[in-house]
């Protein structure tokens, strides 16, 4: 390898670099290095060797030959000057990487090969990695998703985040309620990641701005920050399916400048001289464990700032490696703002622009809005963004400057240009002057973007009516759709290796290149042998996750039971409480009503609530009581069973979607953006019972209304109901089921150690029914009884599944990412692809 060639992504264009030798990769070549690994590059002599060593050398032996394909792709994007992606987030959920690697390297069965050489079996060795868990839940596994479909279709794509030094944590469950627990994937060291000691940038924080007056030209603001700290690249590869294409993720760790203080160590005070370091270190410790709800401390701003600054200095010293100035930048470079965490950005790139590298204030705002565009992810107030005024004044006072600039323009394009009132202005303007004055960063996104999108059809719609009303009037042309995928190589292929090879049985392996050629299936849901086949496969599927809540949690399942599942995060409009409520009233009717004919269920869930989140944690410890007694009543005769797996995550997701039977999709319409878990349990053959919410309403489209259970109110009913009432109190009076069951949480039937435990949870529903969950009960009640009656009639049931499965290829990140690239970024993908 040629000396100059350190980095992947600075790679020359080739000329009179050496190329490395190609690998093999045959079962004995690969044994061979892998023993050589372990040997050299651990210091263990095979027979010594423990599980941990060979997972070790098997990922070197890897990484070798992903670092030939991360060169080659690198010297290829620079060679012929495209355009490249820039996906700025504040959260990559990736998971393991070991097997993707494997997987999209084609190398899973001659690996398998080689290790079983040595009593090594190559399933246990994956499950030793830990999970890369820098995200909080759907927000970082889009970008994760999109991280791999970017290289998998050939757009040239460069992730930029946060290397967390404790990623989302641990989730116990003791005595039924949630224990969070730090999570350490870095204590063993991470064999996928290269520090770049030489790629490094210096990120100010506080002091002021001082204007300085050089003869003969206008006043230039310099920013004189009163603290500094370093911010360190650490970069991973990310390989697209077949190998061909390595892009990078590149995450941001923080560290002082001055490691140590010397004076203060001199004169004796040891632990004064490590304040910076630990100082610094800080910004990049840990990640913020709340979803859909804004954290609103100055260390989360300061995450958001860092990460914003370095990924942008880095974007343009590289541009300036290859071009002669910024001003061609959008032409070359397009930045991703993924949700408001890096919104900051868009007066950053300003600031680089106007103070450091002497752009006009109006060009510098066409170069920056034609570089960035915006993605929203959710409409929850809660949710938004906003900081005070105050605080972002004290930590970044030239970028506030800009702001207030930025948005002088903004208020003067409304007002005299397109005539807005007042009130609309007050709506459009970045600086909420209501409570407190506040920077509101989804304007600031906005504004400072030429595109910005939600992520499903229902979503974007609502984005126009809502949060984004009024400047949506003044840019009519910026807000689109994408809506969101979920890469069929994780989800299925990785996840499902039974249903993919009996897929590739049926007809052929093209779906594998090209998802959506997965339809050719669907006219197989009429072959009672290809059924029988898909069934056996789904049985399977429910075998091991059986196995796993087996392992787990001491507790057994019958894999011939209806599975039915709800896993994402814990949130109140997500409406875990709806399906325990649920739960209990078919509780009750087996008891009461033992004559009938009632399918048996194992209700599923999984999910960790933010530490903050008081009523996400009642909800655990509701479903967790009421498993509890449930599952402890011989008198249910085994047809309900509720369990609770604790920590979710996408290792535990890889094996539940695959073993769902029923999907729960039952978010209170209008809230949930577009939802991924519902994609990747539909792709795996799940029926899915779900409110006309998010990408639901998509789904309900391609996979055709016999093959969803859609129910409850519309999100306009929502809203309509929203303006009417609050109480759920005659709702409830109306419907015994319901008030029975509510009764029974409420007085102490599930937590008899703590009779009001459960109290105000319900009586907060009866005054307050904000989420719905009296009002779509009955609908939800009468169509888990119309699953019930399907379960009965099990082919009717598997030729669902299949026409699931054959009809979901649409929802692949391919699609996502490929409409991204024409219609936003219009970059890539490589021709032909
Ligand atoms: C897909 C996924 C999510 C998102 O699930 P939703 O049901 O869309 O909220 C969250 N966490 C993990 C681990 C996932 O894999």
């Amino acid at each position: 390898m040629s000396a100059t060639r350190k980095t992947a992504e600075a790679a020359p264009n080739g000329n009179g670099a050496a190329k490395p030798d190609p690998r093999l990769n045959d079962p004995d070549t690969l044994a061979r290095q892998i023993v050589e690994k372990l040997t050299y590059s651990i210091g263990k002599h095979p027979e010594a060797a423990r599980k941990y060593d060979w997972l070790r050398a098997t990922t070197l032996a890897v990484r070798d030959r992903i670092i030939d394909h991360w060169f080659e792709s690198a010297d290829r994007i620079a060679a012929s000057g495209e355009k490249q992606v820039c996906y700025l987030s504040m959260e990559f959920l990736i998971g393991r990487m070991l097997r993707d690697a494997i997987s999209n390297l084609g190398l899973t069965e001659p690996i398998r090969e080689a290790l079983a050489r040595y009593g090594v079996e190559l399933d246990m060795v994956e499950l030793l990695e830990p999970d890369a868990a820098l995200g909080n839940g759907g927000l970082g596994r889009l970008a994760a998703c999109f991280m791999e479909s970017m290289a998998s279709t050939g757009v040239p794509g460069f992730g930029y985040g946060i290397r967390y030094v404790h990623g989302f944590f641990r989730q116990e469950i003791a005595d039924g309620a949630q224990v969070e627990l730090p999570e350490t994937w870095l204590v063993h060291g991470n064999p996928w990641e290269f520090e770049r000691r030489d790629c490094s940038y210096e990120i100010g924080f506080g002091g002021k701005v001082v204007s300085l007056q050089e003869q003969g030209h206008p006043a230039r603001q310099v920013w004189r920050p009163a603290e500094r700290v370093l911010a360190v690249a650490f970069d991973t590869p990310m390989v697209g399916w077949r190998g061909e294409q390595v892009n990078t993720l590149r995450l941001w760790s923080a560290q002082a400048l001055d490691p140590i203080l010397l004076d203060a160590f001199n004169s004796g005070d040891h632990i004064g001289a490590l304040v910076e370091s630990n100082k610094a270190e800080a910004i990049t410790r840990v990640l913020y464990p709340a979803d859909s709800h804004q954290a609103g401390q100055e260390l989360r701003l300061r995450q958001e700032y860092f990460f914003s600054s370095a990924s942008l200095q880095d974007v343009i010293k590289r541009h300036l490696e290859k071009n002669e100035s910024l001003s061609n930048l959008a032409d070359k470079v397009a930045i991703q703002l993924n949700d408001t965490h890096p919104a900051v950005s868009v007066a950053e790139l300003m600031r680089l622009l106007v103070d450091v590298h002497g752009f006009e204030w109006s060009a510098a705002w066409e170069i920056t809005r034609a570089t960035f565009s915006y993605t929203n992810h959710t409409l929850l107030p809660e949710a938004l963004e906003h900081w005070p005024i105050h605080l972002f004044e004290r930590l970044l006072p030239r970028q506030m400057q800009i702001i207030y600039a930025i948005n002088a323009d903004v208020i003067r394009e409304a007002s005299q240009d397109k005539g807005l009132d007042d009130a609309k202005i007050a709506a459009i303007s970045l600086v909420d002057e209501g409570n407190g004055r506040r920077v509101r960063m989804g304007q600031l996104a906005f504004v400072g973007s030429h595109a910005v999108n939600g992520v499903s059809a229902l979503h974007t719609e609502l984005m126009k009516e809502t949060v984004f009303h009024h400047l949506h009037e003044l840019y009519p042309d910026r807000i689109e759709n994408k809506t969101n995928g979920v890469t069929p190589r994780r989800w299925l292929m990785q996840a499902n290796p039974d249903l993919t090879a009996l897929i590739t049985d049926a007809i052929g392996p093209g779906f594998l290149d090209n998802i959506e050629k997965i339809r050719d299936i669907d006219a197989l849901a009429d072959d009672s042998g290809f059924r029988e086949r898909f069934a056996a496969v789904k049985r399977r599927n429910k075998e091991r996750l059986a196995d796993v809540v087996g392992e787990r949690m001491a507790t057994s399942v019958d894999p011939s039971a209806i599975f039915d599942i709800q896993v994402k995060r814990i949130h109140e409009y997500k409406r875990q409480f709806l399906n325990i409520i649920e739960a209990i009233a078919l509780y009750d009717q087996i008891r009461t009503h033992p004559e009938q004919n009632w399918a048996p269920r194992v209700k599923i869930f999984a999910g960790k609530a933010a530490p903050s989140y008081a009523q996400a944690k009642q909800i655990i410890h509701l479903a967790n009581d009421v498993a509890r007694m449930i599952n402890s009543d011989p008198s249910v005769r085994g047809l309900l069973k509720v369990v609770f797996i604790p920590n979710y995550n996408v290792s535990l997701a890889e094996i539940i979607m695959p073993a769902a039977d029923l999907s729960e999709q039952i978010s209170t319409a209008g809230l949930e953006a577009s939802g991924t878990g519902n994609m990747k349990f539909a792709l795996n053959g799940a029926l899915t019972i779900g409110t006309l919410d998010g990408a639901n309403v998509e789904m309900l489209e391609h996979v055709g209304e016999d093959n969803i259970f859609i129910f409850g109110l519309t999100a306009e009913q929502v809203a309509e109901r929203r303006r009417e009432t609050h109480s759920g109190r005659s709702i409830i009076e109306g419907q015994p089921l319901l008030r029975e069951a509510l009764d029974a949480i409420s007085s102490g039937v599930f937590s008899p150690d703590e009779p009001s435990r459960y109290h105000s949870l319900v009586s907060n529903l009866y005054n307050n029914d904000w989420w719905m969950i009296c009002a779509d009960f009955k609908a939800y009640w009468d169509t888990q009884r119309r699953l019930d009656a399907l379960w009965d009639r099990p082919d009717e049931w598997q030729a669902k599944a299949v026409h699931n499965t054959a009809r979901m290829g649409w929802f692949s990140s391919d699609r996502s990412i490929r409409e991204y690239a024409r219609d936003i970024w219009k970059a890539g993908p490589r021709n032909g692809r």
